[in-house]
């Protein structure tokens, strides 16, 4: 088989980086949060983006791809479709009706949780987890033990935006008995 090079071209990377918008201070002061609805309003911008997460994942014989509310469910959707792969949501707490898996994690400041449904994977599926950015790495692990806890094997996370900065990577890949991939589209430094 040819070894094929998934990372995006610097064109198609410098295209998806013009449609994002920052945000100073939102949602708190000190957060320059990067907002992907002008990416999602440009017909272009979506389609490559979804081109791109399919062409890197199309023969990995996935099971499901897991998307992360709420912004995870717009992209991973849309690449469960294109893969003929099931879409599982890990959602807040509260949200699902049927009977849940729940893990707790730690926030910058303070606890969150994550749920999902306890019937949605079986051992051994290959799913990959879905979400708009990578900062820290929190949400995306707490997605990845949820699946985990149900027997699936995580082998790929998968993102928009990574913040190198925030070494969410490293936390993704620490404690991993088979290390991840990690596929980030657009890689943003501090101050950017
Ligand atoms: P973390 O758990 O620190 O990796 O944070 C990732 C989650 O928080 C994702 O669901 C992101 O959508 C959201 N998030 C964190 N920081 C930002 C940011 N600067 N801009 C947009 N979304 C963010």
């Amino acid at each position: 088989m040819h070894e094929h090079n998934f990372a995006p071209s610097e064109a198609a990377v410098r295209y998806l980086k013009s449609r994002l918008r920052n945000i100073p201070d939102f949602p708190k002061p000190g957060i320059l949060f990067k907002d992907i609805t002008p990416l999602l309003a440009d017909p272009r911008a979506f389609h490559m983006t979804i081109d791109l997460f399919a062409e890197r994942f199309i023969s990995e014989n996935l099971r499901a791809v897991i998307g992360i509310e709420s912004r995870g469910f717009i992209f991973g959707a849309a690449l469960a479709a294109r893969l003929n792969a099931s879409f599982i949501p890990v959602r807040k707490p509260g949200k699902l009706p049927y009977k849940t898996d729940r893990v707790a994690y730690k926030l910058e400041y303070g606890e969150a949780e994550l749920e999902m449904h306890v019937d949605s994977l079986n051992g051994g599926s290959r799913v990959i987890i879905v979400d708009d950015l990578l900062a820290t790495g929190g949400t995306a692990s707490a997605a990845a033990a949820l699946a985990t806890r149900q027997g699936a094997q995580v082998i790929a996370y998968t993102f928009v935006v990574e913040l190198d900065f925030l070494e969410g990577r490293r936390r993704l890949l620490e404690n991993a008995a088979v290390p991840p991939a990690i596929y980030s589209l657009v890689h943003i430094g501090a101050g950017e």
